[in-house]
């Protein structure tokens, strides 16, 4: 990034500005919700090989109009307060666009987690939990952490597990973070729920001639040629949906150590199990080796998906930037700067509150799932089903006695006949939130002169809910 850009949260601050200043909030209101409430930072050792090894962690509230507060925890070493309250603040707006009933919170630990065995990563997250749960940090009423950089599931098992430690007696001890494995509380579809978020966001843009025209763009995603930045959780998965359900080819991936472009297409699964074996993309055989991977970042393309971390487009190279659609699936990737010369450029960004909400839309359910006891179908499906064989042996009785002779298709009775399971329903639940939240972004898109971007149309929907449950109880 260029020396004259703002940091991340003063670019999230910006972009709030904007859309806060259409809005007539009452005096002072726009302030409180801006700010962020409070930010915890903590220093602890670990002993490690022989030696006592201190860590430094992160834990921002930004607002408790709702609670509790929800916001992924990040390990990577560029962990810093500047940063963890973008993301916190960028978790307030997200909540609220997808009627998440959370606050906003973020966290992180200044890690690099690929320099720790599974054993020592375990003994430092259990460190770091304890640290955050003793100050109600780590809680299901108040506080609830859920995966993002440099965590998954392993690290929230480890964090719900050492919460249910320190509350022996708290029935709801599961429901302290989100993003654990589905046999330790979690829920079937949250390990790919952001990549599919993002799947289903792309999905219901494409249903809109009217903005796909905006982007200058044409036809369905049927043979759009993306380009992802970020072969982890998040752009793995969508990758994987996109290329496998929708007919997009993935020409370029960009990973830490450079890129692979096949103009024909990347087998997403099969460079993904390269990395995994080689700790990277280089030597992959399938594709060409681009050393510095940033700059197929203005590569020709239709969809641009930055997947890893923010500030990558920024005043550096966002004139250079060819894709006329850019879906943020990781949080922050456009820099205020960048996002205006994009805009002047008639690029279309689906911002990163919408775009990568699908992960705090299926933590919900989660915690839904936790406070509940029970997983999600177990009572109905088969009652479900019986009700569906009724009617299929119905119309098939009317066939036979009434010999009008049709029959109903095998393939349609196998599917009719089952009944939803929890990834099924949660794949449903996913997909009518990114549904709904596009409804009501966009209907400030079209609907308001003042507008022009879906960032701004999503802070506004955004601000206008988090003011108006601020207003309802008073402050
Ligand atoms: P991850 O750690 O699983 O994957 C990140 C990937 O980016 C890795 O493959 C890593 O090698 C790659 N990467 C790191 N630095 C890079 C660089 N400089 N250039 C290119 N690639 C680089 O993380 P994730 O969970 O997929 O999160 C990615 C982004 O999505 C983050 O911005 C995160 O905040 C956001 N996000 C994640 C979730 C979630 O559920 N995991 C939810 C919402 C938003």
């Amino acid at each position: 990034m260029t020396t004259n850009e703002p940091s991340f949260r003063e670019s999230v601050d910006l972009m709030f500005n904007r859309a806060a200043a259409l809005l007539d909030l009452p005096p002072g209101l726009e302030e409180k919700i801006r700010v962020c409430n409070s930010t915890y930072t903590v220093r602890f050792g670990v002993k490690l090989r022989g030696r006592i090894h201190t860590f430094t962690g992160y834990r921002s509230v930004h607002s408790e109009h709702m609670e509790p507060v929800k916001g992924g925890i990040r390990y990577a070493l560029g962990v810093n307060q500047d940063e963890v309250e973008a993301l916190a603040a960028l978790m307030t707006y997200k909540c609220a666009l997808v009627e998440a009933p959370f606050g906003g919170s973020k966290g992180g630990l200044c890690i690099d987690p690929r320099e720790y065995d599974a054993d020592e990563i375990e003994k430092i997250t259990r460190r770091f939990a304890y640290e955050l749960i003793k100050r109600d940090l780590i809680d299901p009423a108040q506080n609830v952490p859920a995966p993002d950089m440099g965590t998954g599931e392993k690290e929230m098992a480890v964090m719900a597990d050492q919460y249910a430690r320190m509350n022996t007696t708290d029935i709801n001890a599961r429901a302290c973070v989100t993003g654990k494995p589905p046999h330790a509380g979690g829920i079937q579809g949250r390990v790919e729920a952001t990549g599919r978020g993002v799947q289903y966001a792309l999905q219901e843009f494409f249903r809109h001639p009217e903005d796909i025209a905006k982007a200058g763009m044409s036809g369905s995603l049927d043979g759009k040629r993306v380009i992802v930045q970020g072969l982890g959780n998040v752009g793995y998965h969508a990758a994987k949906f996109l290329t496998e359900e929708d007919g997009c080819i993935v020409t370029h991936v960009i990973e830490r150590d450079g890129a692979v472009v096949a103009e024909n297409g990347i087998d997403v699964d099969g460079l993904r199990n390269w990395i995994a074996e080689h700790g990277g993309v280089k030597g992959y055989p399938y594709g060409t080796y681009v050393e510095d991977g940033s700059v197929c970042l203005e590569a020709d393309c239709d969809i641009l998906i930055p997947a890893a971390l923010e500030g990558v487009i920024n005043l550096g190279n966002a004139a250079n930037v060819k894709a006329p659609l850019i879906i943020e699936a990781a949080n922050g990737p456009v820099t205020a700067g960048a996002n205006d010369i994009l805009m002047e450029k008639g690029t279309v960004i689906i911002p990163d509150l919408y775009a990568n909400a699908g992960g705090v839309t299926v933590s919900y359910f989660e915690w839904v799932k936790n406070l509940s006891h029970i997983r999600f179908g177990r009572m109905q499906r088969r009652q479900e089903e019986a009700r569906h064989q009724l009617i299929v042996d119905e119309l098939e009785r009317i066939s036979k006695d009434s010999s009008i002779n049709w029959t109903l298709s095998p393939n349609f009775k196998t599917k009719y006949l089952r009944g939803a399971g929890e990834l099924e329903l949660v794949r449903s639940g996913l997909d009518d939130t990114m549904r709904e939240a596009y409804a009501a972004m966009r209907a400030v898109w079209h609907g308001r002169d003042d507008v022009r971007d879906l960032r701004t149309a999503g802070f506004l929907v955004s601000i206008d809910r988090v003011a108006s449950s601020y207003q309802a109880k008073g402050i």
